[in-house]
């Protein structure tokens, strides 16, 4: 008796969240997850994503891509950081990251969306936290582990892998989209990923980058929204630019 093992059927291949391309709505909450799915970043129709009070420490910045995002809630983790372009999508209007101790800046994108932050940018210990840091008067935030490099108004001058990944962006740009125009072999393979999907762009001009960004803060304490949240202090808004010019030229309010 008994099967023998041989003809035990075979296991179907595993299904992939990506695969869910009618998903509207997904709730993932009290899950101990540390990272988000893979793939999630390919529900085109994902319009409401929950996934508070896991342990996540990052958002992966593909999710910045989803065209259809209207909310994201991701109360009660451990992010410290958030990707450069949240919010750069017109339709994610709700983004709630209370109770995220560690996180202290907000991608200026995020300035007159509704947003909830209690809980966020508690004083810790620099050394609780390997990240790049960026300073400006008494606060401080964290940058965004992929983040090579934090240009300041002296830095007149990209370093040469920026230089060159912006070059290639402007020259293949057109045909990115379905590139497979660069093989691995004429670039690395972690570069070509970086080429497809740039930490981020710039918050003034829109200039994708790659390794280094030059951060203004904007204290959330000075803004007109301040009253929103009750005087929240140690929380800014954090403008992230592709250059010294940028940088003197960004304001949040205009
Ligand atoms: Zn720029």
């Amino acid at each position: 008796d008994g099967i023998p093992c041989k003809e035990l059927p075979s296991r179907p291949p595993s299904a992939n969240v990506g695969d869910l391309k009618e998903l509207q709505t997904l709730d993932i909450s009290t899950n101990r997850l540390l990272t988000l799915p893979e793939r999630l970043h390919l529900c085109l129709s994902l319009q409401y994503l929950t996934v508070d009070r896991n342990r996540l420490w990052c958002v992966p910045r593909h999710l910045c891509q989803l065209p259809s995002l209207n909310e994201l809630s991701m109360a009660g983790n451990r992010l410290a950081f958030l990707p450069l372009d949240l919010g750069r999508s017109r339709e994610l209007q709700y983004v709630y990251v209370d109770n995220n101790i560690h996180l202290k800046g907000l991608p200026s994108f995020l300035y007159n969306k509704v947003i909830g932050c209690s809980g966020c940018g508690a004083p810790i210990q620099v050394s609780e936290v390997k990240l790049l840091s960026f300073s400006s008067g008494q606060l401080t935030v964290f940058l965004p582990a992929e983040v090579k490099a934090i240009g300041t108004e002296k830095d007149h001058v990209l370093p040469l892998q920026e230089l060159a990944m912006r070059t290639l962006h402007h020259t293949y740009h057109a045909s990115l989209k379905d590139l497979d125009f660069l093989s691995p072999v004429s670039l690395p393979r972690s570069l070509l990923e970086l080429l497809h999907c740039p930490l981020g762009h710039c918050h003034r001009c829109s200039e994708p980058m790659f390794t280094i960004v030059y951060p203004k803060l904007f204290p959330l304490r000075e803004t007109p929204m301040a009253g929103l949240h009750q005087g929240r202090t140690t929380v800014s808004f954090v403008a992230y630019c592709c250059s010294t010019q940028c940088l003197q030229t960004f304001d949040l309010l205009s």
